[in-house]
């Protein structure tokens, strides 16, 4: 399955930063880490800093998959609002993972500090009422995130007018959030693994995966054997093929970029990403040279070809939606692309063992609109369950939450 169309601006601002090794050879190691996007190499710089030797298996180029398509808005608000969590799951467990994303966020930049050029920028959020209808929502939803220590505020019609330059009924404006290039991180966390002594092979697919008492043993398409104790599934979307029942839905996101825009065209837009109410839903960021990345009009199509035929059609569709809102912006997309996403019921991510597979295959399936912060997550989450930790979230980003779902 191909996870893009179009061209994905990463990939062309970027191009192929390195190539890997190929992995031709039979090979023991301490802990295979199936899958070269984003959530593979925070998951692999983890356990290699913390002394774990870890074998990373990527079938295409490295970054290649769905990180390259993402438009790596990285905020602490789960697409499922903390109110509906709690009802689900209670407000300790809503509030715990609305937390751990914002912590995330801290995280991604100490490690972005440490990587240095990755465009790692500090940004407001502002999540708008689509409509008059949203407004009692959000508002219920920003009281609840105060009551827990959330920093967030509630903008009036008049004043996101006014500030923002567009028309909607109420926002949530929160200052934690950030953006990235993550395509970019991909390829120097990959490049710290192997400095550090970790390995990491592209062109290399993983075929068979075979769990025993005493670890795993997988084969490669090439033939080659490898032994290890622990499996990290992080074959984004493709995880899903290796578990005996559906756990997400795969669907498709489209996004545009334009050429770099005057700071007065952008005006509050430069620093603020935003989002809004209606599902699917609009979202929109910046880049650091002030080119506008929009992205949204999801739909649950996951066949390439046919994603490919939609991507001209949704990017004009996109820059319509942002010219209503701000009618002097002219918007030409420069590049368009879609790519491939997965949406969990309740918009958590699921990490760690499954049942099927036993105690040593670990899943790393950091699902949903902020799946980079989710990997974040899952990177210390997985490595505390290796080392035989408790965490806090094992247990509600685990598989066992399908049984509470159905
Ligand atoms: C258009 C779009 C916009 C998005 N916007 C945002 C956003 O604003 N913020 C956010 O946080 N997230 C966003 N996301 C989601 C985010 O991109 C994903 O959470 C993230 O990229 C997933 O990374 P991954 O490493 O899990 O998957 P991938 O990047 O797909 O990497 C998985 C890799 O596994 C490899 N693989 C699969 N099977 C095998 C095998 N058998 N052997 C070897 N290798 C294998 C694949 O080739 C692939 O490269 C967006 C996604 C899309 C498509």
């Amino acid at each position: 399955m191909d996870l893009k169309s179009g061209y994905p601006f990463w990939a062309v601002k970027n191009g192929l930063l390195k190539t890997f090794p190929q992995l031709t050879r039979d090979h023991l190691c301490e802990v295979v880490v199936i899958g070269g996007g984003i959530t593979g190499a925070l998951i692999a710089d983890e356990l290699n800093r913390n002394g774990h030797h870890v074998v990373v298996l990527e079938r295409r180029d490295v970054g290649w998959g769905s990180s390259a398509a993402s438009t790596a808005l990285l905020q602490y608000e789960i697409d499922t609002h903390m109110t509906e969590l709690a009802e689900r799951y209670g407000e300790a467990d809503a509030v715990r993972a609305y937390r751990a994303c914002a912590e995330a966020i801290g995280e991604l930049e100490s490690l972005a500090a440490g990587l240095g050029d990755v465009d790692f920028e500090r940004q407001q959020s502002l999540y708008y009422a689509s409509s008059e209808e949203d407004v009692a929502s959000l508002q219920e939803e920003l009281a609840l995130r105060q009551k827990h220590g959330f920093e967030a505020e509630w903008l009036e019609r008049e004043a996101i007018l006014a500030e923002y330059g567009f028309e909607a009924p109420g926002a949530i404006l929160t200052q934690l959030a950030a953006t990235i290039d993550p395509y970019r991180m991909a390829y120097q966390l990959f490049s710290r693994v192997v400095e550090r002594g970790g390995e990491v092979y592209d062109r290399t697919q993983m075929e068979t995966m075979t769990p025993d008492g005493q670890g795993v043993s997988l084969t490669l398409a090439n033939g080659a054997k490898l032994c290890c104790q622990y499996v990290v599934m992080a074959a984004g979307y493709e995880s899903q093929a290796w578990l005996p029942e559906k756990v997400a839905v795969n669907r498709s996101s489209y996004a545009l970029i334009t050429d770099p825009l005057p700071p007065e065209a952008l005006g509050k837009l430069r620093h603020t990403m935003m989002w809004e109410s209606s599902r699917p839903y609009l979202y929109m960021r910046t880049t650091c040279d002030g080119r506008l990345l929009v992205g949204g009009d999801d739909d649950d199509e996951d066949i390439p070809k046919r994603r490919d035929a939609r991507v001209e059609e949704k990017a004009k569709g996109l820059a319509a939606k942002i010219e209503t809102l701000w009618p002097k912006l002219d918007i030409n997309p420069t590049f368009s692309w879609g790519g491939t996403f997965a949406e969990t019921d309740d918009g958590l991510p699921f990490f760690g063992p499954h049942d099927a597979l036993g105690p040593r295959v670990h899943f790393a399936m950091a699902y949903g609109g902020n799946g980079i912060s989710y990997s974040m997550i899952g990177a210390k989450l997985l490595r505390a369950l290796i080392e035989g930790r408790e965490y806090p979230l094992a247990e509600l980003f685990s598989f066992r939450r399908l049984a509470k779902m159905s």
